[in-house]
Order: structure tokens, then C-alpha cells, then sequence
């Protein structure tokens, strides 16, 4: 099978909890990958206990990124997209004994049973985990290593093909920018019109069935704004951050320059969301949860103030996914592996083309204007304050909802074809920039703004 794009718009938009995708969903749904294969495993005798260490960026974030209830949850039958956010929040909070349940035999476990191995080298992948069950004698009968690949993919040591890599004949295939614009020129059809006919491929769902889920997808967005800005407090974790957005949106309401209030109200409906992914509530990965505020700031404006209906809103949505596939297919959307140029960078480029696709502007125009935005964020690093996806994630969910408002300005106001850099090349550039990095600044909370005074 060639590795072009063939993967669903579902498997990229994840609803699920905070703070952090490749901290949360991801290791939430590597646990029940791990009870589901082991229990198809036939034991002389029932494993005794089992042993989970999260390795690299898991490990380095620690507590923060709440990554070990999200393990703890997906043991006991959690799923990302329904969990009680309130239950996860508490889980290992205390001794309590939790009990694993793999089919023809229960494992119990504890906080002790969830190691954060920060000496463990992770030659693969920052996000690794590995999963054990043991004897009687804590000897290993059964193991897995599952990577967390970024925006809540997953990779398990041994398969051939990442998860969500379905053997699929899409009716367009593409690996990049550049294929994608070629089909979408050939066959006369918008990027939102393309991805459309290959999400019937890939999901077998029926066009209607696709338009039902993503505006679903887009009331679980547009309700992360809405909660955000009505909620007031202090956001979980040592820094005892406020949350600004209810009190930013209040106040926007006074700004007498109307361009001063379409500013200040689309900053807070960016942190709105992020701040809902901070504190640990479901929101919709875009393509990451830490960088989840910046589509739905821009799909909310466009609701708010353009009166948009749906219908315009989904082929925004697509557009904006084209954007991130190739992003996560030929660099990464993870902050362990290029920094936050991968998430917020990625999402910026996203947003500045769903306004493109929404405005049913050219091919060429959503290319430059996503080009643009991720141009803008190239060397970005990933140092989240004390390990907690708050600063400088909230804020900078903000800022990049505004550069890609103004990515698509420049883009649409320009003339395209007076554009030197391509999509794939900034892409690239993001990679290489990515690799260069020192792994202080990669989601370690090592280096950085990571280590400011807050913490000591
Ligand atoms: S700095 Fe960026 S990449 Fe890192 S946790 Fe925050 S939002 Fe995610």
C-alpha cells in the first residue's frame, strides 16, 4: 500500500480530555489497546499485577499533563470521547485500589503501578509507554510498547501500519500540497469537495452521514467557546493561573473601536477553549488539544459575526484538515517531537485555510494563506510553564488565532502568484527546524520559559 493520505477526518478531530493529546487521549487509548491484546492472550496462569512506565515527554511533564490517569482511566474502561472528566480528575489522587478487567482475568493496580521513568531513553519516539503484565514474581508474561505519536495517533512497537492507516483506495491520492492542489486543478473540485469524496471512501459513511458528524464536531467547538467564556476561576495545577477569557470577553463588549472589539473577542474565544482544555474538559483536538482553541475561535467568529450557516462551516473544516494531514504526514503535530510549531503552528495554518475554504477563495489563495501562518510560527518551541498545558499554551492559542486571521488577509488582499514558498516547503522547513531543536524546548519542561521562576 503507498503511503499516500488515507486517513478520516474522525480519526484527526478526537474529542477527549485535556490538557494534552499525545498526554491524555493517546495514553488513555494505548491502556485500552493494551487490556484489549492481552486479554486475547491465553495465561497457564492469570497475571499478578501489571506495570505501566511512561518514558520521555511523559515522563518529563509529569503530573502536569495528567498522563497517568489518563492511563489509569482507559484501564478501567475509559474512552476519551465519554469520560466523566470529573471522576478522571480524582483518579490516584489517593492509595485507592483501581482493578483492570482483560476478559478471563482482573488485574488490581495503584498509583505505585504507574511509573513516570524519566532516566528511560526513547530511541523511537518521545511519547513512549510501555505496558507490562507480571507473575507472581514481578517477572514480564506479557508486554507492549506503544508510542503516542502526537494529536492522539498512536504506534505500537511490531505493527506494520499505524493505527489509523486503513488499506484504502481513496479516489484522490496525494501526499502533499502540491498533489493535492494538482487533483484539485485536474478535476475542476475544491480541497473541501476533495476530501469530502475520499472521507466516503475511507469511512464508508454516506455524504449525509459525514455532514451529521462534522457538525457535531462543530457544536462541540462552538459549546467549548461558549463554556469558556461563562466560566470564571482558577485552573488546576501549582501555578494557580485565573482564567482570563470570561473576563476578556466581558470587556471587549466596552471596546468603543469596533475593530478593537473583533480583536479582543476573537482572542477570547481562543483562550475560552484552551482554557477548557486546561483545566482537563472535553474539547476537539485541531489538530492537537493544546492547540485546540484556534479553530474554534475562528468558527465561532465566523457563526457570531458572519452569520455563517453549517454548510460553510464544514467545508471550512475540511479544507482546514487537508491542512493538517499533510502537516502531520510529512513533519509532525507533536510538541515532543518539533516543538510547538507542530501544534500551534499547525493549527494557525488550519484556521488561515478554513477561512479560505469558508470564503470560496482559490486553491492557490488557501495554500499561500496556510503557508503563511505556519511560516510565522517556524521555530517555536514547546516549553509549557511547570509542566501544565496553561503558560504559554492559553495565550499563545490566542496569538495564533490572530496570525491566521491575518495569514489569510495577506493571502486573499495579495495576489498569489507574486508568492515565493510553498506549503511543502514550510513544512519541511518546520521538520528540519524540528530535529535541530534541543529536546530542552520539545515538551520536557526542561528549558525555556519551561523553567521561569514560577516553578522553584
Ligand atoms: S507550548 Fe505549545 S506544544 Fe507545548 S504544550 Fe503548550 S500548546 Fe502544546
Amino acid at each position: 500500500m503507498d503511503d499516500y493520505i488515507n486517513s478520516s477526518v474522525f480519526a484527526f478531530y478526537k474529542v477527549g480530555p485535556g490538557p494534552s493529546s499525545s498526554h491524555t487521549i493517546g495514553p488513555m487509548k494505548a491502556a485500552t489497546l493494551f487490556v484489549e491484546r492481552a486479554g486475547k492472550v491465553k495465561f497457564a496462569v492469570p497475571p499478578a499485577a501489571l506495570e505501566i512506565r511512561l518514558c520521555g515527554s511523559l515522563a518529563a511533564t509529569g503530573v502536569g499533563h495528567g498522563t497517568h490517569r489518563a492511563v489509569a482511566g482507559g484501564l478501567i474502561g475509559m474512552q476519551p470521547e465519554t469520560c466523566d472528566t470529573q471522576r478522571l480528575s480524582l483518579l490516584l489522587e489517593d492509595a485507592s485500589v483501581y482493578q483492570a478487567d482483560f476478559g478471563a482475568f482482573k488485574v488490581d493496580f495503584d498509583r505505585r503501578s504507574i511509573l513516570f521513568d524519566k532516566h528511560a531513553s526513547c530511541p523511537k519516539f518521545q511519547n513512549t509507554m510501555i505496558f507490562r503484565l507480571l507473575d507472581d514474581n514481578a517477572e514480564p508474561v506479557f508486554a507492549m510498547t506503544i508510542y503516542s505519536i502526537g494529536g492522539g495517533y498512536l504506534a505500537v512497537e511490531g505493527d506494520e501500519e499505524p493505527e489509523e492507516q486503513a488499506p484504502v483506495m481513496v479516489p484522490y491520492r496525494y501526499r502533499d500540497m502540491n498533489g493535492l492542489l494538482r487533483l484539485a486543478s485536474k478535476y475542476g473540485i475544491s480541497i473541501s469537495r476533495l476530501m469530502m469524496e475520499n472521507e466516503q471512501a475511507v469511512s464508508g459513511l454516506s455524504e449525509a452521514e459525514i455532514n451529521s458528524r462534522l457538525d457535531e464536531l462543530i457544536e462541540r467547538m462552538d459549546q467549548a467557546v461558549l463554556r469558556g467564556i461563562a466560566t470564571e476561576g482558577v485552573l488546576p495545577g501549582p501555578i494557580r493561573l485565573h482564567r482570563k477569557a470570561a473576563l476578556f470577553y466581558k470587556s471587549s463588549m466596552n471596546q468603543k473601536q469596533p475593530q478593537d472589539r473583533f480583536l479582543a473577542q476573537l482572542n477570547a474565544w481562543a483562550m475560552a477553549v484552551a482554557e477548557e482544555n486546561a483545566a482537563g474538559n472535553l474539547v476537539v483536538t485541531a489538530p492537537t488539544l493544546g492547540s485546540a482553541g484556534i479553530l474554534p475561535a475562528i468558527l465561532h467568529m465566523l457563526r457570531e459575526t458572519r452569520g455563517l450557516d453549517n454548510a460553510k462551516l464544514r467545508d471550512g473544516l475540511l479544507t482546514a484538515a487537508a491542512i493538517g494531514m499533510i502537516a502531520r504526514r510529512n513533519a509532525s503535530i507533536s510538541g515532543a517531537e518539533v516543538g510547538c510549531q507542530g501544534e500551534v503552528g499547525v493549527a494557525s495554518a488550519m484556521a488561515a485555510a478554513m477561512l479560505g475554504g469558508v470564503n470560496n477563495a482559490s486553491s492557490a489563495i488557501i495554500e499561500c494563506a496556510a503557508e503563511i501562518a505556519l511560516e510565522h510560527h517556524l521555530g517555536l518551541t514547546c516549553d509549557p510553564v511547570c509542566g501544565y498545558v496553561q503558560i504559554p499554551c492559553i495565550e499563545r492559542n490566542a496569538v495564533g488565532t490572530i496570525t491566521a486571521y491575518n495569514a489569510y488577509i495577506l493571502a486573499s488582499v495579495g495576489n498569489p502568484l507574486y508568492h515565493k514558498v510553498s506549503f511543502d516547503e514550510v513544512v519541511a522547513a518546520m521538520l528540519e527546524t524540528g530535529r535541530r531543536m534541543c529536546p530542552e524546548l520539545k515538551e520536557t519542561s526542561r528549558g525555556g520559559l519551561a523553567v521561569c521562576s514560577l516553578c522553584e
